[in-house]
């Protein structure tokens, strides 16, 4: 059986490694800046609002502090003009002051929102991990694992920095700007009106460059999933890519896709940093009118030397702060543009559920029954057309057919992997539908061609499943599956890392791992697929002395290429194009002269020396 995490997920010939297709599978939603600041705050900022408040309050105090500045220098310039020695010192201490309040208050509303920051990604990261364990393995297997982890790697991380520059930097440089506009016009409104002109054109500007740099950094967030796709399929596929002599076409694929990366990243930077000088520039001018108007009235006597000095500096302090704001704006998008590609992880629900008053499954035979079972993929392709099987208590079945003719999907229907379309399934008389997941998965154990093994120890993986497992049951599990002889002759024993999917274990090893883990787990229904790589003639006894041992005493529903397993199996069903044709025993299908009869003579069902092996550890296992 193919693996179910994998077998949806082809990779497409010659093109974009699966980046193309399989990332559309979860495309970003649209939604608008306000969707997303209102949903972060509801969701994420809300449970730390007393960091968030302090980090603002320290906020409003640099604002305050800030506004005073060009208030002191007004009296600074006025009393340099008049002869109060006390009036400077004075205002020399306050400038001081001022400026310690602001960095006091700079420190504690940056720290706070760093915080807030950090916690809000872990909140995030750990949702989205949450949801998609949780997720159908259909909708799972449909997205390509390198767009959930750009998810995690880099969406995430773009939405805690627009959320922190956010709370920080808009409340802070909007409070500064409008504290100095406050002091401005508290100086001369008159003067203040003309400095305050370029106010609508610098938000009309920085509103353009903001939805720019969003969409630029979508296209910029798409690709770094493709590249993480990309990357992570040629390194899960190096050995073809070797075997294939396709190093250069790999490289020259994930090159392409940089070389997207790097082009959506130089144009979010590009408007990102317009908005800065264009705001500077706009500054200036507004800076400009003022020193000419207010230079002008200086000169006829309605304005102070202070006023203007005071005026001024309180313009040259909102240029900082005013150019910070517009460059918040393009970050915010680009927090928005990456929230719109994990809003949808987040909102997802499964739809394979138990109902709310589900109660456990009991396991009293372990019987299991397919009732007129159809299913079709959520693509549209029919799968399964009728099944009806019937397996009772500790009996084998054993499914033959083509490739493609359904037989995986009939095991994956049992721990509910996929809901059937029309039809039922029943273990001990209780539909799968009606039990609690976790009882219903408790009740079987699934031990697959190509078995999955973590990167951790043998003992971690075999007692995987079973954590409360005493070193004696992992070792008894580990014999009856014909594993221990070779895990004791390890370096490590049982505590040696088996590598990334077990692969410093050779393929008979990783199965016998995994049919250990299957005996531990203890239970009553079995769902096999044997393998079929070619072993040679000794492992191959091994295995299959460990899956009789597997299979005994257990409902039995396996993917059979060996004759020895179809031999020794209640019933055989041949199924074909998603439907049942022939039943029965070997003998009986042999002489019915139809697909079984064909099949057994081709090289579908086992080759005679491990059909040899095989009885031999059928022998061997019935002892
Ligand atoms: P094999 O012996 O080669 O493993 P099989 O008999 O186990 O084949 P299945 O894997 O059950 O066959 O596939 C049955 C049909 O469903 C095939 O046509 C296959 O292409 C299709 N199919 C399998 N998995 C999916 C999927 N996740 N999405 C869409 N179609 C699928």
């Amino acid at each position: 059986m193919p693996n179910p995490t994998s077998e949806t997920k082809p990779r497409p010939a010659g093109q974009g490694a699966g980046a193309d297709s399989a990332l559309t599978a979860l495309p970003a939603i649209d939604v608008t800046l306000g969707q997303v600041v209102s949903r972060m705050a509801r969701e994420y900022l809300k449970p730390h609002w007393k960091l968030a408040a302090i980090a603002l309050a320290a906020s409003a105090v640099v604002a305050g502090a800030t506004g005073a500045v060009p208030l002191l220098i007004k009296l600074a310039l006025d009393n340099i003009v008049g002869t109060d020695a006390w009036m400077l010192l004075l205002v020399s201490i306050g400038a001081i002051a001022a400026t310690a309040v602001q960095a006091i208050g700079t420190y504690i509303a940056r720290m706070n929102m760093a915080t807030i920051g950090q916690l809000i990604v872990a909140t995030i990261q750990k949702r989205m991990f949450s949801r998609i364990m949780h997720a159908d393995l259909a909708w799972v297997s449909r997205t390509h694992s390198g767009r959930f982890l750009s998810g995690f790697l880099y969406d995430a991380n773009r939405v805690r920095d627009s959320i922190t520059v956010t709370v920080i930097d808009l409340g802070q440089n909007l409070l500064t700007v409008v504290a100095l506009i406050g002091a401005m016009f508290w100086l001369n409104w008159k003067l203040a009106l003309i400095g305050s002109t370029i106010i609508p054109f610098v938000a009309f500007i920085v509103r353009k460059l903001g939805k720019r740099t969003r969409k630029a950094t979508q296209r910029n967030l798409e690709g770094s999933g493709d590249l993480t796709a990309v990357i992570s399929e040629a390194l899960k596929g190096i050995r073809v890519v070797k075997a294939y002599d396709q190093e250069e076409t790999e490289i020259s694929r994930t090159g392409r896709v940089i070389d997207m990366v790097c082009a959506t990243a130089l144009k979010a930077i590009k408007n990102r940093n317009m908005a800065s000088p264009i705001t500077g520039m706009l500054s200036g001018i507004g800076i400009a009118a003022v020193i000419y108007f207010g230079g002008r009235s200086v000169q006829t006597g309605f304005l102070t030397i202070g006023d203007l000095g005071g005026f001024l500096s309180a313009m040259l302090l909102a240029y900082e702060p005013l150019k910070k704001l517009a460059n918040t704006q393009t970050l915010m998008h680009e927090g928005a543009a990456a929230a719109s590609r994990i809003f949808p992880i987040l909102d997802i629900e499964p739809s394979i559920t138990a109902p709310g008053d589900a109660k456990p499954l009991v396991v009293t035979d372990g019987s299991v029954r397919f009732e007129n079972v159809h299913f079709e993929y959520s693509d549209g392709t029919p799968a399964l057309n009728g099944i009806d099987i019937d397996i009772p208590k500790g009996h084998t079945v054993a499914l033959v057919g083509p490739s493609g003719a359904g037989k995986s999907t009939i095991l994956n229907l049992v721990p509910r992997f996929y809901d059937p379309t029309e039809g039922r399934i029943l273990i001990d008389g209780q539909d799968v539908r009606d039990v609690t997941l976790s009882s219903l998965r408790a009740a079987s154990s699934l031990v697959t061609q190509d078995p999955f093994l973590f990167d951790d120890t043998i003992r971690a993986n075999i007692a995987y499943g079973s954590p409360d497992a005493t070193d004696e049951e992992i070792q008894t599990a580990a014999r009856n599956a014909a594993a221990h002889d070779f895990i004791a002759a390890l370096p490590n024993g049982y505590e040696t890392t088996v590598g990334e999917a077990g692969f410093k274990l050779s393929g008979g090893q990783r199965q016998r791992i995994a049919i250990a883990r299957a005996m531990l787990k203890d239970a009553a229904i079995l769902l096999l697929d044997e393998a079929t790589s070619a072993l040679d003639t000794a492992s191959e006894l091994q295995v299959q002395t460990a899956l009789a041992r597997l299979m005994q005493g257990r409902t039995t529903l396996v993917i059979a290429h060996r004759l020895s397993t179809i031999k020794h199996a209640n019933m055989i069903c041949v199924v074909d194009e998603g439907r049942i044709i022939e039943r029965g025993t070997h003998e009986q299908l042999v002489n019915m002269g139809g697909l079984y009869a064909e099949l057994s003579r081709s090289q579908f069902i086992a080759e005679p020396a491990a059909e040899t092996a095989s009885d031999a550890a059928v022998a061997i296992a019935g002892e």
